[in-house]
């Protein structure tokens, strides 16, 4: 982030601007929007410039700045559209202490400003440091289309009634009294009765509020996906809108925990398979303390919450202190990773069944079929295999299996850093030496061949 985005007060500051033209016509729009004095120095101003000194909207110089002219300045734009006199009066600026915008000129600018959608006083300030101002625009057409323009009014509304709102606790309480208003109490007020209607609907809804009951904690053991976040589901995405506290584990990505809501807590209870974690007893404990406290607790879970997350556990300790809980499900490592190398987990006339088993538990390597596992055309999903490579390939070898049963590892699925390892039964504990990120392993799949992005390692010939 090489450009800081905040919010500057500019009432009753000075803005000065230099430039008579189109692309001084351009900031004046906005600049007028504004609550600050506005001097503008133009030897040949455009009409449209003197009809706004004419109505006192701004101070007309109808010539070129000069040393002086500056001082006591907040912001400076040099939108002379002359890269030489631009450079001068910047200067000027510079020196006489004001921040600095040069209309289309990035590197000599201190500040820049941003596309905006204007729903005063709710702001939204676009800016993408001069990469794509074609994006801005597209994602600023986007937001105008979506955000109704009455926004404004409501949150004007709600300003002024600020104080009155606190006579509910600050926190939970207060935050749902402000989310009842905006997204149900209020729209509908105002559409129906104007603007008195949404002051009338306020006072019925803080009523309503300050009658409530304590609100009752819940949690939602929500699949937080393989890491794109963009394979989240509906509902875990509004689940993480509306949550209080969320716990959430070590593999779930950056990516899709900043999509939660701001003021959310977080606790990062991540478990390494036998490194340090937190304990499974802790976890139960932390979640159903701040769900008796009353929050929204969202327990997120990497994949699906069903699959290797000992939700059990936590919901028996939920359940046991009476509160509400749900699963929301989510996309497991497999369906990511089968997806990434272009198979189906199941195929007629192949595999008829799959399996999804762990290379380790609690206790260690952990024990399974392995002859069911070792024959011909079985597909099998190893979650936390990494450790137990050796371990998996010597039993499925022991009961049989063939040394060239296709075996792929799947390291990051849906990530940034995917990458896909092709070997076979034989190559599989050596291939896995080189898997450092989470990684799913298919023993009985090999990657569609049409598919171009995967590394067709062979370690074996690596190793020799
Ligand atoms: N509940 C999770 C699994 C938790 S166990 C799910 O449904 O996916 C953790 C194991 O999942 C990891 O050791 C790894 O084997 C697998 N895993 C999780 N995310 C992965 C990813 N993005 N790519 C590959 N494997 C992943």
């Amino acid at each position: 982030m090489q450009h800081f985005p905040i919010f500057l007060n500019v009432h009753d500051t000075r803005i000065v601007l230099s430039g008579g033209g189109e692309a001084a016509l351009a900031k004046l729009r906005l600049l007028l929007k504004t609550e600050a004095n506005i001097d503008v120095f133009a030897a040949t101003p455009a009409q449209e410039i003197v009809r706004w000194a004419e109505d006192g909207r701004l101070r007309l110089f109808r010539r070129a700045v000069n040393n002086g002219d500056i001082s006591g300045t907040a912001l400076f734009y040099a939108a002379d559209e002359n890269a030489a006199e631009d450079a001068r009066t910047a200067a000027i600026a510079r020196r006489e202490g004001a921040l600095v915008n040069i209309v289309d000129n990035l590197q000599d600018s201190v500040f820049i400003t941003p596309a905006i959608v204007d729903r005063d006083p709710v702001m939204i300030a676009i800016g993408t440091e001069g990469a794509a101002p074609v994006l801005a625009r597209a994602i600023k057409a986007d937001l105008e289309a979506r955000l109704s323009p009455s926004l404004g009014i409501l949150a004007r509304i709600g300003k002024a009634f600020r104080p009155v709102a606190e006579r509910l606790p600050s926190g939970l309480k207060r935050r749902n009294f402000w989310s009842d208003f905006y997204f149900g109490a209020g729209p509908r007020a105002l559409e129906a009765a104007g603007v008195e209607g949404v002051e009338a609907a306020l006072d019925d809804l803080l009523a309503s509020h300050l009658a409530l009951e304590p609100r009752q904690g819940r949690v939602d053991f929500v699949g937080a996906g393989p890491g794109d976040p963009e394979l989240l589901t509906l509902k875990a995405r509004k689940a993480l809108d509306q949550a209080d506290v969320i716990i959430h584990d070590r593999l779930v990505s950056r990516e899709v925990l900043e999509l939660a809501r701001r003021e959310a807590v977080f606790f990062d209870v991540g478990k390494e398979g036998f490194g340090p974690s937190t304990s499974q007893e802790a976890i139960n404990a932390l979640i159903v303390e701040h769900a008796a406290n009353g929050a929204h607790v969202v327990r997120l879970k990497s994949g699906d919450p069903t699959v290797f997350g000992r939700l059990d556990e936590e919901i028996e300790a939920v359940a046991a202190a009476g509160v509400d809980w749900r699963i929301v499900p989510g996309i497991t490592a497999a369906s990511a990773a089968v997806a990434a190398i272009g198979q189906s987990l199941t195929q007629r006339g192949r595999n008829s069944s799959f399996r999804i088993l762990t290379g380790h538990d609690v206790q260690g390597f952990a024990e399974h079929d392995w002859s069911g596992l070792a024959r011909q055309g079985a597909v099998t999903a190893i979650y936390m295999g990494k450790k137990s490579a050796r371990f998996v390939q010597g039993r499925l070898m022991m009961y049989g299996a063939a040394a060239d049963a296709p075996v792929t590892i799947v390291e990051n699925a849906s990530q940034p850093g995917q990458r896909v390892y092709a070997t076979d039964l034989d190559g599989l504990a050596l291939a896995m030496a080189d898997v450092s990120g989470p990684a799913l392993t298919f023993i009985g799949l090999s990657p569609r061949r049409a598919m171009v992005a995967v590394e067709n390692l062979n370690p074996k010939e690596i190793a020799l």
